[in-house]
């Protein structure tokens, strides 16, 4: 029987392409692994048990529209919802052959840090079940984690691909904002989504990555890639630059284990010949939170509007038009959705919008210039991508803000439109440490090769202590 807990998406292709292992026979050792863990940590929303394609399996979180598989996002609202086509990012991965394995959970319409606001019931870490994936794609990392698919497919709008696979120890990038095509993924806020690959390794985040990539004519903000993914296989950093922003690494809330285990990755990088230095993103560290929670809400305010049961998913029952939309809305949404769309509303609305979303948009410049400027210096920036190390279910969940700076440190970059990956760089309390490496406007490439060599030098174990045999 295969060990789908230590194989790599390159070597279950190997395994197929040897013909040591046929992909339905793959496909179903996936199957086994999800009857026997997923009970426990509730990865899927839902399991295709047959799948086509000649390639090796999937995950996808469960925002990406699947043609005749259930996409409902996390959300009551679209309970029964099912697709009539697929999103780009899906045409693109039946074209190579790769078999959907499911779909994962989400906080609801990926509002969340810790999937605990998908309305179908959290996830749990699989390094320890009492403590949260991370969000809002815990389900996608914990799959990867836990065995449950050799990789998998998130979003990330303001955190969702890098910090839960910073709190399940596993590859997730973040693309620059237009190279991943957005058509068929359901929007939470549209000038922020991005989808990207969640993997066990590097090469595979990047192999996944130059699967998805490129212009698509259904999504106006994509582009063709300047360059071609490169699969990265050195191991020194001879000639590159690292910048370490001062605020980011020392922000308050930063716990010890963390600050200390990125810090040595960050000395890694420097005995495997890369110049470190430090820099500074001041404005970014202390307004990137409010202006992403200006911005995100507003977008997702509008993006939401659609679902009125009319169109998608769950409608209440009213003796009016008017009535059924309220209780439609009332009914379908939980508490965090809610809570954006009264926000967004609000930052919108008239005699407002100049204070608060126009304002939240010029401080996104100044936080793009920022970052410009920091990167006239550095190929690529360096702290750690969550303060804190998975942290235990319900801790958060009475404090929308305590939740919300879980993402202090990825939010910044995300305004700025530029990529993120995070790779796990040791452990602090037994649980892992994500160490979040930002690059320039199309910097992939270096972070690939970043993140590959330390991965190399670090040796860092990627299956949990309880699951080893
Ligand atoms: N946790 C952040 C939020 O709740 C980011 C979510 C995301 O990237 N989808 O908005």
């Amino acid at each position: 029987m295969i060990d789908t807990l230590r194989l790599t998406a390159e070597q279950a292709s190997e395994l197929v392409r040897r013909r040591e292992i046929s992909p339905a026979e793959l496909h179903a050792a996936y199957l086994e692994a999800i009857a026997a863990r997923d009970p426990e940590l509730h990865c899927y929303l839902h399991v295709c048990e047959e799948a086509e394609g000649e390639g090796i399996p999937i995950a996808l979180k469960d925002v990406i529209g699947t043609r005749g598989i259930p996409t409902t996002a996390g959300s009551r609202i679209l309970e029964g919802y099912v697709p009539v086509y697929d999103a780009t990012v899906v045409t693109r991965l039946k074209a190579r052959g790769l078999r959907i394995l499911g779909k994962t959970n989400t906080d609801e319409f990926a509002m969340g840090s810790s999937t605990e606001n998908s309305a179908y019931g959290p996830t749990r870490n699989p390094w320890d079940p009492s403590r949260v994936p991370g969000g809002s794609g815990g389900g996608s990392a914990a799959a990867v984690t836990a065995g449950l698919a050799p990789w998998a497919l998130g979003s990330d709008t303001g955190g969702s691909i890098k910090q839960p696979s910073a709190l399940c120890g596993n590859v997730g990038l973040r693309p620059t904002y237009g190279t991943v095509s957005r058509y068929g993924i359901v929007a939470f806020a549209s000038s922020l989504d991005q989808v990207g690959p969640v993997a066990r390794t590097v090469r595979d985040c990047a192999f996944l990555y130059s699967l998805i990539a490129g212009r698509d004519p259904c999504d106006s903000t994509t582009v063709d890639l300047p360059h071609p993914v490169e699969l990265p296989e050195g191991d020194d950093l001879r000639g590159l630059r690292i910048g370490v922003p001062k605020e980011l690494n020392e922000a308050e809330g930063i716990e010890p284990g963390v600050s200390a285990a990125v810090a040595r990755a960050i000395e890694r990088c420097r005995e495997l010949g890369a110049e470190v230095g430090e820099c500074s993103l001041p404005l970014s560290a202390e307004y990137g939170m409010p202006c992403y929670y200006l911005i995100a809400p507003a977008e997702a305010s509008s993006n939401l509007a659609r679902y009125d049961g009319v169109r998608y998913g769950y409608r209440a029952r009213a003796a009016d038009r008017v009535e059924m939309y309220a209780r439609t809305r009332d009914e379908g949404f939980g508490d965090e959705p809610k809570r954006r769309i009264l926000v967004g509303t609000y930052a919108l609305s008239a005699g407002y919008y100049d204070a608060f979303y126009g304002q939240a948009q010029k401080v996104r410049t100044v936080i793009r210039r920022e970052h410009d400027a920091a990167f006239e210096r550095f190929d690529a920036l360096a702290c750690p991508t969550s303060p804190t190390v998975a942290f235990p279910l319900g801790a958060r969940t009475q404090h929308p803000l305590a939740m919300y700076l879980s993402d202090l440190l990825t939010i910044p970059s995300c305004l700025a439109g530029l990529p993120g990956l995070n790779i796990p760089c040791g452990l602090s309390e037994g649980l892992p440490v994500g160490l979040q490496l930002i690059g320039p406007q199309f910097g992939e490439n270096t972070l690939f090769r970043i993140g590959h060599a330390l991965e190399q030098a670090l040796g860092f174990d990627p299956v949990p202590a309880r699951l080893r045999s």
